[in-house]
């Protein structure tokens, strides 16, 4: 193949593994725990490194080779590790940079389960967080500490759509001599290259939009050689790694990411929009929308809006629920990036029992609905809006 960079859509379809004996034109499934040596020249040779091939599905398989490399090219990093779950790429991605004594500055807008890691369990490792509130990007620097390991951060937020402008950050990490890792699951390598603003990681469930098919869990983590080196030999240590069979599912639905985002960035913009005008919405969040507090770094960072959109049903928590309940075709789920568009009201779910300034600093007020826009025609999701809205 040749070596030349091509167009994002042509990368994703055109990188694959080395054709086998039996010239298959779709990637075959290398369902295989380990592989097999010649002799004990070669398999010294493969241990100690001097020679790069596949030595036991741990370490590397050809499905998930090809999964990494594709999730390379699309994000213009230089290697990469792939793991059975987004949050085994946080953790493994944390657990192989970060020592005792060690402090991350971190967004306070992440992923409950990141939340947990922070809260729950770096501080039995002695690693120490402080957190910032993603509207306040001018409090970052007073966070900063000697120990000061990473600024950690998602891009849009989940579940308010806010947006973090990346160079500014990079540009902070760089005067202080600190990592800059992106959570980049909510933008996909599609709409959004951290990479190429400055960050030196960036990490993907791959279990979201890129699956889109709510099948397989996956996560990934892509960016600089020398710190995927540490992260790939604390992973080939412990087993985090993803399956053959969730690599090959994964690396085909990358061939489709960039048409399938396309879409669903199209239906996000149409919702929103439609959203926009109705009489009990009294506020709607989507990154696209000139309304959107960071319209212009959304502008300037991404390719489009994505496939979340934030808006208040008005009554507050009973004119959410209310909502909610009446939602028919639409799916009520906590999960997103999916080809069925799913609808949540965090404030009466998942959010239920969470301090009112923790949710506040979220983005979370009584009646706000989270929507994940799926591929259905935007006419019959905009119709399931207006009924339930009634
Ligand atoms: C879902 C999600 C994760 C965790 O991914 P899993 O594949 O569910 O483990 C991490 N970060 C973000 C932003 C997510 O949406």
């Amino acid at each position: 193949m040749s070596k030349e960079k091509k167009q994002f859509e042509t990368e994703s379809i055109r990188t694959q593994s080395e054709t086998t004996q039996f010239s298959e034109h779709s990637v075959p499934l290398y369902i295989t725990s380990g592989f097999v040596f010649d002799d004990a020249e070669e398999m010294r040779a493969s241990f100690a490194e001097e020679k790069q091939r596949d030595l036991y599905s741990r370490y590397s398989n050809p499905n998930t080779n090809e999964f990494i490399d594709k999730v390379c090219k699309m994000e213009g990093a230089e290697a990469g590790f792939a793991f059975a779950s987004g949050m085994a790429a946080v953790f493994s991605t944390f657990a192989a940079l970060l020592s005792a004594g060690d402090h991350v500055v971190s967004c306070s807008s992440v992923f409950g389960a990141t939340h947990g890691l922070f809260t729950k369990y770096l501080p039995k490792w002695h690693i120490d967080f402080s957190y910032f509130n993603i509207n306040e990007p001018e409090t970052i620097e007073a966070l900063i500490k000697p120990n000061t390991k990473f600024i950690y951060a998602e891009t849009p937020t989940n579940p308010g759509v806010d947006v973090l402008d990346l160079e500014f950050l990079s540009a902070l990490c760089k005067k202080h001599n600190l990592l800059l890792i992106i959570d980049n699951c909510f933008a996909t390598p599609y709409l959004q290259n951290p990479i190429k603003h400055g960050a030196d990681l960036v990490v993907h469930s791959a279990t979201k939009l890129m699956d889109g098919q709510g099948r397989v869990l996956g996560g990934v983590t892509v960016g600089k050689k020398e710190l995927i080196r540490d992260i790939y030999l604390f992973s080939r240590l412990t087993g985090p790694s993803m399956s053959p069979f969730n690599a090959w599912v994964l690396s085909k639905s990358l061939e489709t990411l960039a048409v399938r985002v396309e879409k669903h960035c199209e239906n996000a913009l149409k919702l929103a929009t439609f959203l926009e005008g109705h009489p009990k919405i009294t506020w709607v969040k989507y990154p696209f929308l000139k309304s959107h507090p960071k319209y212009d770094i959304a502008k300037k960072q991404m390719r489009l809006g994505g496939n979340i959109v934030a808006f208040e049903v008005e009554g507050g928590i009973e004119g959410g629920r209310n909502f909610f309940d009446n939602i028919k075709m639409c799916s009520l789920s906590a999960n997103l990036g999916d080809t069925r568009t799913i609808v949540t009201h965090p404030a009466s779910t998942t959010h239920a029992k969470v301090e009112p300034e923790v949710k506040a600093a979220v983005g979370i007020t009584d009646g706000m609905v989270r929507c994940s826009l799926g591929l259905e025609h935007i006419d019959d999701i905009i119709a399931d809006f207006e009924q339930a809205l009634k």
